[in-house]
């Protein structure tokens, strides 16, 4: 797995060019040590690109790559939440996030609140 590290834009680009390259990703930050099923705590099991779930070799239930992650139920593609994610933390990294938060307060937040967020 890889370790974490600062990725240019052109880094982020080269790594995350295609939804399978997110995936990938993913299932490396969600299973450090490989796939563990959750049923049956089995580590093997066929990979369903097309789907996005794992089905265990051993008990065959199958389990999403985004189930309990924050994409849950998403169906928005990785590659533009990865893109989406990586200009937020750009932003944040910039301290342009701000304006994220001055977002939220003005669209979300009820009259009752008196105190808005602040970043
Ligand atoms: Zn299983």
């Amino acid at each position: 797995m890889k370790n974490y590290r600062e990725r240019s834009l052109l880094d982020f680009q080269k790594d995350f060019a295609t939804e399978d390259a997110c995936a990938e990703h993913l299932k490396e930050m969600r299973w450090t040590r490989g796939f563990v099923c959750p049923a049956c705590r089995h580590d093997k099991a066929w990979y369903i690109k097309t789907r996005k779930v794992f089905d265990c070799q051993r008990c065959r239930i199958r389990t999403s790559l985004i189930a309990g992650t924050i994409f849950h139920k998403t169906r928005t593609p990785l590659l533009k939440w990865y893109w989406i994610l990586y200009h937020m933390a750009m932003d944040i990294q910039t301290g342009r996030c701000r304006s994220y938060f001055n977002l939220w307060n003005k669209r979300n937040r009820p009259n009752r609140i008196k105190y808005p967020i602040r970043a």
